[in-house]
């Protein structure tokens, strides 16, 4: 047996026992003869006492940090005043009899327990030596406990896993492809999945009524802290069912993953409209573990003779205690404003109780100013910002003061899903006045709204809602779905809408469209990204460090050197002829 116990799990109740440990030579520590070793696994770690005149001590003098190795002896009770309280394995030692190299160790690219202080391309570049650091360890852990809590789950409701192709024709996510140049029939190319999303549709159509799988997705987007290329996530669809169905199927999935990590459930999952989440957040993605919530002031200001709040909406939020921020700290949160697309940030502080001091106090009457204070509940020594203007934008510039002036840290706080629901069926019009959809063009319209397609124009589309819901978790985005339109009526209405012709649509999704002619059942569906919810789950700020090999965020993998040229002959082969690189 190469060893009998892990380097972190003997304990008091072990004394007396003999023991063959392996593991990492994490420090050595030479006390004039007797050496001490610090044996460690990703369980922990075990203090190893080699004494030179043993077998055991012919090769402790020449081991170095990161050396494998393997320790044969017995277990003893450390000596009075020796036990370490910090360490689980703290009240015993091994007395070596016998130690094996099982391989030596370069002197390493840094040391492990300085890796979170180290350039990450040279953290990446050595992923291996940062994986077996005890944060890694844990993430990855955590990581594969949340896909085995997430395939329970599911399968215990019913679902079946069930793998759809990498190589693809292109899917209507809206992000860039990654392609895949075919040899076959040099000048074609695959796509590689943005989602699973019109296979699991498919698989509806095939009897398949509630499907899964732990999908892999990529889309050439740029990487930012919560986006890689390529990402993994839990897609299901479900036949005969609503969107009340979804979000009681994902929820159940959520608590699970939650349970089988912390140990507890999370703080149930409340709901909100994408509205409510506009008006109150200023965001379709609220952080609620925090206040400042937005505030319309419009029955506040209705009669102004104040010039700048004769605007479609005027809104505030109340910050506490932020009276005291300063002159050059208020101009750069009005700098902000601007360029978030303000025409200005007014601001307020309540110097005492019903006083306010600010730039516009005097072309405000005293009820505007009582009144404000009493919407917006601020007391002495707050700060109020007010932004007016369009609705939307006055929504999105304070939504976004609001994160930066308190979102606490990732960690605090708790874990706090919302399902946001009813998002808009349209984003914008463009110029051309067709609508751009929010979510995918076979996401159904609210039935309430149903009706008004056929009557909308300009910006009235805009009002029209969808049977589109997003999972948020503590401000983060963590997934999406919707109920889908299986009726080829109001699909050709919406495709119509999209200025997508009969033809266009019979080239990009025709297999659908095809497959919907023959008894498409009802259904809808969700996919949340896990590399997010791991990441939230360990409290990291960056999916990297919950992803084993991730790319950086210009898209490289220093590791393995990805992506790099192909061979001639490979280009050849695919019919591919290189343009000369682009100047920067
Ligand atoms: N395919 C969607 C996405 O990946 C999710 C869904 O609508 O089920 O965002």
């Amino acid at each position: 047996m190469m060893r009998t116990h892990t380097a972190g799990e003997l304990r008091a109740g072990d004394i007396g026992t003999d023991v063959v440990v392996c593991g990492w030579v994490d420090a050595r520590r030479d006390h004039g003869g007797v050496v001490f070793l610090d044996v460690r696994d990703h369980t922990g770690l075990t203090q190893v006492v080699v004494d030179p005149s043993t077998p055991a001590g012919a090769d402790a003098h020449r081991l170095r940090a990161e050396y494998v190795v393997q320790v044969s002896g017995t277990v003893r009770g450390r000596p009075a005043g020796t036990v370490n309280p910090d360490l689980d394995t703290g009240e015993i030692e091994i007395g070596a009899d016998a130690l094996t190299v099982l391989n030596e160790s370069e002197p390493l690219p840094f040391p492990l327990d300085t890796a979170d202080a180290v350039d990450e391309i040279v953290r990446l570049r050595h992923r291996y030596l940062d994986l077996r650091r005890p944060r890694m360890q844990r993430n990855l852990r955590t990581r594969s406990k949340v896909n085995a809590a997430i395939r329970t789950s599911m399968v215990d409701q019913g679902f079946a896993e069930i793998e759809t192709p990498m190589l693809i024709a292109s899917t209507p996510e809206g992000a860039r492809d990654f392609v895949v140049p075919s040899r076959q029939s040099p000048g074609s190319f695959y796509a590689l999945p943005q989602s699973p999303q019109l296979f699991k549709q498919l698989l509806m159509v095939g009897g398949f009524d509630r499907y899964f799988q732990i999908a892999r997705c990529l889309r050439d987007e740029d990487l930012r802290a919560d986006r890689q290329f390529e990402f993994m996530q839990l897609d299901a669809e479900m036949s005969f069912a609503e969107q009340s169905d979804v979000l009681a199927a994902i929820t159940e999935v959520i608590v699970s993953v939650v349970e089988a990590v912390t140990g507890d459930p999370p703080p149930p999952l409340r709901t909100m409209t994408w509205h409510e989440a506009q008006e109150r957040y200023g965001s379709d993605k609220p952080d609620v573990r925090f206040g400042l919530e937005l505030v319309d002031l419009g029955d506040v200001f209705a009669a102004t003779e104040f010039k700048a709040f004769h605007a479609p909406a005027v809104k505030g939020i109340c910050v506490p205690r932020g009276g005291d921020t300063s002159r050059s700290q208020l101009d750069a949160l009005t700098d902000r404003a601007k360029s978030l697309g303000a025409a200005g940030l007014v601001w307020m502080r309540v110097r005492e109780e019903g006083v306010l001091e600010s730039p516009i106090a005097k072309f405000l009457s005293d009820a505007e100013q009582a009144a404000t204070i009493a919407a917006l509940g601020a007391g002495t020594g707050d700060l109020v910002l007010i932004v007016a203007g369009e609705r939307r934008m006055a929504n999105a510039v304070l939504g976004q003061l609001r994160l930066d002036l308190g979102r606490p840290p990732v960690g605090a706080g708790g874990l706090q899903f919302l399902w946001v629901v009813d998002f808009p069926l349209f984003e914008t019009v463009g110029d051309d006045g067709r609508p751009v959809p929010a979510h995918h063009p076979f996401t159904m319209p609210h039935p309430d709204d149903v009706g008004l397609l056929s009557t909308a124009s300009g910006d009235e589309f805009l009002a029209l809602r969808s049977q589109a819901y997003d999972l948020v978790l503590n401000g983060w985005e963590l997934g999406s779905g919707s109920v889908r339109i299986h009726r080829s009526d109001i699909q050709q209405q919406i495709f119509g809408l999209l200025g997508i012709s009969a033809d266009d649509a019979q080239e990009r999704f025709g297999f659908l469209l095809d497959a919907f002619r023959f008894g498409a059942p009802p259904h809808a569906g969700f996919a949340f990204g896990i590399d997010r919810l791991v990441a939230l789950l360990v409290e990291e700020e960056n999916i990297r460090e919950v992803i084993a090999f991730p790319k950086t965020q210009s898209g490289q993998d220093p590791l393995t050197g990805a992506p790099s040229p192909l061979d001639p002959t490979l280009l050849r082969d695919l019919g591919i002829t290189l343009l000369p690189p682009k100047r920067p």
